[in-house]
């Protein structure tokens, strides 16, 4: 089979299930009768990639129907659309989330911070870099740790987390 013909086949595979999908509102009232419209209902379906995609789609209108109260009719191709399009944007968003704040927005962020003498007073506080995880902090744990057994006199300190906004949000 040459690329072409697979890729036909896929689009009749795609075609198929969206008209098989779409049969799940054929009891409904409003259900597209002539070739045309069905056309446009398939057209819509076909937004989506995949079948798994069209067939999730479809349970949630149905689920939708289910809930709602007094008479239901059967969707537009216009609503299908819509929805089809909010899915494929959403797939798109998630997509482009970003690799540092798996796009959540915000960053942990981990610091050291000097108080004044022995008093709990913000002297200084310093971003400890490269630091992105709980597991990277541990060795400067330690080290103040050590650091505050053969120096008991010094500053008080201690490693604190904290939250960031992402560079992903700044924008
Ligand atoms: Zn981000």
């Amino acid at each position: 089979m040459t690329k072409t013909e697979q890729t036909r086949l896929n689009a009749k595979m795609i075609e198929d299930h969206a008209k098989n999908q779409l049969m799940r509102f054929a009891h409904l009232p409003g259900f597209p009768t002539t070739k045309e419209a069905m056309r446009d209902y398939v057209e819509a379906l076909k937004i989506l990639p995949q079948e798994q995609a069209i067939t999730s789609l479809i349970d949630d209108l149905v689920n939708d129907l289910r809930t709602r109260e007094g008479l239901c009719r059967c969707p537009t191709a216009a609503d299908i659309r819509r929805a089809a399009y909010e899915r494929m944007e959403s797939a798109e968003t998630a997509k482009r989330a970003c690799a540092l704040c798996s796009g959540s927005g915000f960053l942990t962020i981990w610091k050291l911070v000097t108080y004044k003498g022995k008093s709990l007073v913000v002297e200084n506080s310093e971003v400890l870099e490269g630091v992105d995880t709980e597991e990277k902090a541990k060795p400067f744990y330690e080290k103040l740790k050590a650091f505050q057994r053969v120096n008991p006199q010094g500053n008080n300190q201690t490693i604190m987390t904290a939250g960031k906004l992402c560079e992903c949000r700044k924008s």
